[in-house]
């Protein structure tokens, strides 16, 4: 527990020093994204192949920055969240493209076990993808070809206030000294990481008064996380 709070308190320092920034990046970020995609058609336009090249480099080294930044403004909780009743089963459907498609490109199998009849979540539905996303992107980094992600909604009628969803990957498990730090923001064992994805998937799940469990092995790991379902589980008369 103290372990936790100190990393809450850590987020939140860091979270302030994100919102004093992140905002006034962004901006003028977006106003460069923009134009640059316009010089990008224009020189596309004059068959100007060499320039264009670069102009592509550029291109996707602000997407690197854009992502960091928007990585910084979930930290600093700037966006205000906007909590909904919603089925975990329909947001999980909603990111499904994005993981398939990351997927692919990591030679990586995915599984996707969904389960219907669970209660809703009180949640904001993107950042609830955004934690969906985080973890799953995670599952495939860690595993190379041939490696298998499993994305299995658990909630079981014995555990009636809870929804979870699980991420198994079959990766070569996470070592001690980076299982006590991977929660930290800036941690990262990846060459071009952030550090900053577990972070913003526990402050999001925290906030909403869930958690994140980890169990890992040599022969993958297990991300579960988990949701309180405001109605306990009883037969709910929201369809959303
Ligand atoms: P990043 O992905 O940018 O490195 P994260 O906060 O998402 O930042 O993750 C921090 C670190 O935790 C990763 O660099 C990696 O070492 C470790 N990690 C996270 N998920 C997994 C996983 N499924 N298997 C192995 N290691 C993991
Ligand atoms: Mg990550």
């Amino acid at each position: 527990l103290e372990e936790q709070v100190r990393r809450s308190d850590r987020l939140k320092m860091i979270g302030q020093i994100a919102a004093g920034t992140a905002h006034e990046i962004r901006n003028p970020l977006t106003a460069i994204i923009g134009f640059m995609q316009l010089l990008n058609k224009a020189l596309s336009d004059r068959e100007m192949d060499k320039e264009r090249r670069y102009v592509g480099i550029v291109l996707a080294e602000l997407d690197r920055v854009n992502g960091l930044v928007s990585e910084f403004l979930l930290l600093s909780k700037q966006k205000e969240s906007k909590l909904v009743l919603l089925r975990v089963e329909h947001v999980l459907k909603e990111i499904m493209p994005m993981i398939r498609n990351e997927a692919l490109l990591h030679g990586v199998t995915v599984v996707y076990r969904a389960k219907s009849g669970a209660p809703p979540v009180m949640a904001d539905k993107e950042l609830l993808k955004q934690v969906f996303l985080n973890l799953g992107k995670n599952a495939i980094e860690a595993m190379g070809e041939g490696g298998t992600l499993t994305i299995r909604e658990c909630h079981s009628p014995h555990d009636l206030g809870k929804i979870c969803v699980e991420f198994d990957d079959t990766g070569p498990g996470i070592p001690v000294d980076v299982l006590e730090k991977m929660f930290d923001p800036f941690f990262t064992t990846k060459a071009q990481g952030t550090g900053l994805g577990l972070s913003v998937c526990q402050r999001i799940v925290d906030d909403l008064g869930g958690g994140i469990a980890v169990a890992t092995s040599t022969e993958g790991t297990r991300f579960t996380v988990w949701l309180p379902a405001p109605d306990g589980g009883a037969q709910s008369p929201y369809d959303v």
